[in-house]
């Protein structure tokens, strides 16, 4: 059997690079090659001498995920269609901020989605099955492998509803910080309001960005289009996120998906303020992304502004999530395993 590189921590490494009868030093070399300077093969390890590089690539690969297809935004965002051993496949997409030197790898936690949300395309599909934590790491360590780049940012956006595999997520964000060198305030979970995972994470005191989808005011619309309503709805949710915040000392980020004529009125930025006024948070507006085969529309451009003007003389601080991938369905909810 080939061992995989990725799927070693560093003191397994170590073990294995002794157990063929080299040093514990050459372990750390390969780490850094692999999780720092990005490189595509054991090849290009070009400190190890010719001779370990043929024997290690007898032994072992670096990852065996497999690159099944990668699409190229006019905006520059990246999207990955990755499959793993089992066939199964999920997208992982790679964002660049023009403004900022950052890289954000949006990453999927689980294959498909138990949550059913109507506008999203990966809660369409339905849950298939939870990813273990080499697997989450290892769409971050393809992108690296395949670009060349190092990710400086996590999101957890991609399929998925991350607080139904949480400890996998949680062993995957420790490897990402301790292997990846990726700092804990740059990485960001987000939930669809799964509270009693919310209170885990308080009291695990997590210094990672949570982001909440919320994406309506009111119960009356929120069930309409969130099942996760049903089980907990916004007064459980906002008594939760209160606890959060001031257990962690975070602000908390509120996502909402504008959805022309659902949740997108006056009525409702003001609802929104109200109900968001006693919580420490940033607000965050994505527009609709359209899904194939689902009635819903993008919201008109006046009032998106309008929403925001609202919620901003109400004191709260807005940003509009800028549009990403569109022209290859590699925006928020667009992904769902699909060639
Ligand atoms: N399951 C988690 C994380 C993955 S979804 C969650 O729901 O938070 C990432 C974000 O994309 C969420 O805020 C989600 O509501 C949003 N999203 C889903 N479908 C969308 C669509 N069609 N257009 C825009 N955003 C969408
Ligand atoms: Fe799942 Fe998030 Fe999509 Fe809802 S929005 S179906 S929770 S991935």
């Amino acid at each position: 059997m080939m061992k995989v590189l990725s799927r070693m921590s560093l003191g397994e490494l170590e073990e294995f690079c002794l157990s063929i009868g080299q040093s514990k030093f050459r372990a750390r070399q390969i780490y850094n090659w692999i999780y720092l300077k990005s490189v595509k093969s054991i090849d290009d390890m070009t400190d190890l001498s010719k001779r370990f590089r043929e024997e290690l690539k007898e032994l072992a690969v670096v990852s065996d995920i497999k690159v099944v297809k990668k699409q190229v935004s006019s905006d520059g965002t990246v999207k990955f269609l990755l499959e793993y051993s089992d066939a199964q496949r999920v997208e992982t997409v790679l964002m660049r901020f023009d403004n900022r030197a950052n890289l954000t790898a949006c990453v999927s936690s689980q294959v498909g989605c138990a949550m059913g949300c109507a506008f999203c395309a990966t809660g369409k599909r339905g849950f298939i099955r939870n990813l273990t934590p080499y697997e989450i790491t290892e769409q971050v360590l393809a992108i690296q492998m395949e670009t060349g780049l190092k990710v400086t940012n996590i999101v957890f956006m991609g399929q998925g509803e991350p607080l139904l595999n949480l400890y996998n997520v949680l062993a995957a964000m420790k490897i990402f910080n301790e292997s990846f060198q990726i700092g804990v305030r740059r990485m960001t979970v987000s939930t669809c309001g799964i509270v009693p995972q919310i209170n885990k994470l308080a009291q695990l005191n997590m210094q990672s960005t949570l982001a909440i989808s919320l994406h309506a005011p009111k119960s009356e619309i929120r069930q309409k289009i969130m099942p996760v309503e049903k089980k907990y709805n916004l007064e459980l949710l906002k008594k939760s996120l209160i606890d959060y915040t001031k257990m962690t000392g975070r602000r908390v980020t509120i996502e909402y998906v504008l959805i022309g004529g659902v949740n997108d009125s006056a009525v409702c930025a003001k609802d929104l303020a109200y109900y968001l006024s006693d919580l420490n948070c940033n607000i965050n507006l994505i527009v609709y992304n359209p899904v194939e085969g689902d009635e819903f529309k993008r919201p008109k451009k006046d009032d998106i502004y309008k929403f925001k003007y609202l919620l901003e003389v109400a004191g709260k601080k807005v940003t509009i999530r800028l549009e990403r991938g569109l022209d290859i369905d590699a925006a928020c909810g667009q992904l769902s395993g699909k060639v």
